[in-house]
């Protein structure tokens, strides 16, 4: 099959063997996957991850023990924890100490052809959810871990900041309970997302303040990716406000904790979330995430020609990378329809095998409502 492949901060395009699934696995062909901030991270040598990156996908099971599995058309959670033992009999599979991590941590991703996940990892995608939107479940499952965590009033003062898809989604899961929420963001583009749906937003310079009062917030969910993100959000804290932080910073933040005491802030870490709240939310039409894709194009040479579009600078480059390394038979094949990628100014989303002629399946710019 053919994959991408992630070792020495180069990704290439290579033919590897299908993946065989475990006792108690499925096996999976990728429909769609996204390409995520955090595979850019592993390409910049976070958990020295060495293999084929990728986790947000939807696919069809192909083999399963389960009868009534196989067909149906899945995403799947990432962490695939041991069951055993006691993390996982407390329900808390996601911090299994054993676990693998789908396209991150000892276990291989999405960004090729075939998958294996454990069957108990698979939910089925129901009909009413497009490829392109199942697409985001993983990290729209994230976004509504917050609401898992934090209790959010619809009174409410309640920031995000950060613009990425994360920020954008939270944000639009964050809207529903109707709290006053605002948005800072360094992108117009994206913030232009979440304004036109009647969100509140703020575009903010580096090195700039926010114009929000301090001590406005109740709740802040950092999702920057950014260490000052982390200064912007504690500024807007109340005294005895919550700090969700989403981001995992690579490099380490200059925190004044005596001011965390003193205001007696919580700091709340938020990752992975569930995965049935956020297949609902899709199914119900609730939260958008389609004008989160740029465009969907075959992964060919037509990939060494995309425009850098600002802040996809660094997607952009991912891809670039793996472009420029495609063997000339894969090209052909690209050629033929059978191999396909999407990008995206807030995603990336790769199809190993796409229709034909792969659809557009939007823009941002200018963005359609
Ligand atoms: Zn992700
Ligand atoms: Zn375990």
């Amino acid at each position: 099959m053919r994959a991408l492949y992630l070792a020495n901060r180069r990704v290439t395009l290579q033919h590897l063997p299908e993946p065989q699934p475990s006792p108690g696995e499925a096996r999976i062909r990728v429909r769609l996957t996204g390409i995520c901030d955090t595979d850019l991270h592993l390409k910049a040598g976070y958990m020295d991850f060495e293999g084929i990156p990728g986790h947000e996908f939807v696919g069809e099971v192909v083999e399963s023990r389960h009868a009534d599995l196989v067909g149906q058309r899945v995403v799947g959670e990432i962490n695939a924890a041991c069951g055993t033992c006691d993390f996982c009999r407390r329900g808390l599979g996601r911090h299994c100490p054993e676990r693998t991590v789908l396209g991150i941590f000892g276990r291989a991703g999405t960004h090729a052809e075939y998958i294996t996940l454990p069957d108990a990892n698979l939910h089925v995608v129901p009909d009413t959810v497009a490829d392109e939107e199942a697409v985001f479940t993983e990290p729209l499952a994230a976004a509504c871990e917050v609401l898992e965590q934090v209790h959010i009033e619809p009174g409410m003062h309640v920031a995000v900041v950060g613009d990425g898809k994360l920020g954008i989604l939270v944000a639009r899961v964050l809207a529903l309970t109707g709290c006053d929420l605002h948005v800072i963001g360094r992108h117009a583009h994206k913030l232009n997302l979440l304004a036109r749906q009647g969100i509140a937003t703020e575009h903010m310079s580096p090195g700039e303040e926010s114009r929000l009062p301090a001590r406005w917030a109740d709740v802040v969910v950092e999702c920057s990716g950014h260490p000052s993100g982390f200064e912007t959000a504690r500024r807007l804290l109340k005294p005895r406000g919550t700090l969700v932080l989403k981001s995992t910073y690579r490099e380490s933040p200059s925190i004044y904790l005596a001011g965390l005491v003193v205001d007696e802030i919580t700091v709340v870490g938020s990752r992975c979330g569930p995965f049935e709240p956020a297949l609902r939310l899709l199914s119900r039409r609730l939260v958008r995430v389609t004008d989160l894709i740029d465009e969907q194009m075959g992964l060919s040479a037509r990939c060494t020609g995309i425009r850098t579009r600002g802040t996809a600078r660094s997607v952009e480059n991912f891809a670039r990378t793996a472009t420029l390394s495609l063997p000339q038979e894969a090209i052909n094949a690209a050629a033929e329809g059978s191999q396909g990628l999407a990008w995206g100014a807030a995603a990336v989303t790769m199809c190993p095998s796409v229709p034909r002629s792969p659809a557009i399946v939007s823009s941002p710019s200018p963005p359609t409502s």
